[in-house]
């Protein structure tokens, strides 16, 4: 008889899902396959990009409206090819986030609002261990506030009461995971949606002038996580269950 508990875990069911991004092209780069995959077993999976995305440019002369408009674009398109189901975008101005209480409430109604199981986010502090990406000042103020939201504000109803007044009642997310690119104590199997997360990321066309090869890079990155896990494919995260 196999010992019960060499059984690889089954991938865990969510019914929805919300991922909380700095920028559009985020969520690609940290999460694609898995989104992909979360859609393809039945979650409806939102996207919450919090930024305009208006400094994600070289060009200065480009108005931040045109930028902003078309980096939207780009991130509908991306999440069309992961099969996801809805884009929100908040709209504050990129480069100038801050973890506020205001930007933390905007994150808890977000949650009241679809009530997730499940909450994706950017880790929250200073990682010198990842890509230099990892502690953009963006990314880590909406990981210190989706965090912040996520427990205890989203789920006491004694947090921001003016969200009861819009009825948006206590929400508890059971889960969160952070993109940790190939560290991390989780690993999800990304070998059936590799080909989508690069298609999804060649939506950001805006972003990647300059960067050549860059599908072969995330193909290695994608393969040095899932040799930890065993898996031809795979991203890595940091898992934190609630109870
Ligand atoms: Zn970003």
């Amino acid at each position: 008889m196999p010992d019960e508990t060499e059984k690889p875990e089954e991938f865990p069911k969510f019914e929805r899902v919300m991922i909380f991004s700095a920028h559009p092209d985020d969520p690609e780069f940290g999460a694609a396959g898995t989104l992909a995959r979360l859609a393809a077993e039945g979650s409806c999976v939102n996207v919450v990009i919090c930024t305009d995305g208006s400094e994600g440019g070289e060009d200065p002369a480009v108005p931040d409206a045109e930028l902003s408009a078309q980096r939207y674009e780009e991130q509908r398109a991306a999440s069309r090819a992961l099969g996801l189901n809805e884009c929100l975008f908040l709209g504050q101005p990129d480069g100038r986030l801050t973890p506020s209480l205001e930007f933390r409430r905007e994150i808890t109604r977000e949650i009241r609002k679809f009530r997730p199981d499940l909450v994706l986010t950017h880790y929250p502090t200073y990682n010198l261990d990842t890509g230099i990406g990892g502690y953009h000042p963006d990314h880590l103020a909406v990981g210190q506030a989706t965090l912040a939201a996520v427990y205890p504000a989203a789920r006491n109803p004694r947090a921001f009461r003016e969200l009861l007044e819009e009825g948006l009642e206590p929400w508890k997310v059971r889960e969160v995971w952070i993109p940790t690119w190939t560290s991390g104590d989780y690993f999800v199997d990304i070998t059936s949606t590799i080909d989508r997360k690069i298609a999804a990321l060649e939506a950001h066309k805006s972003q990647f002038t300059g960067w050549e090869n860059w599908q072969e890079e995330i193909r290695k990155r994608s393969h040095e996580a899932g040799e930890k896990a065993g898996y031809e494919f795979a991203e890595g995260f940091k898992r934190i269950k609630i109870f």
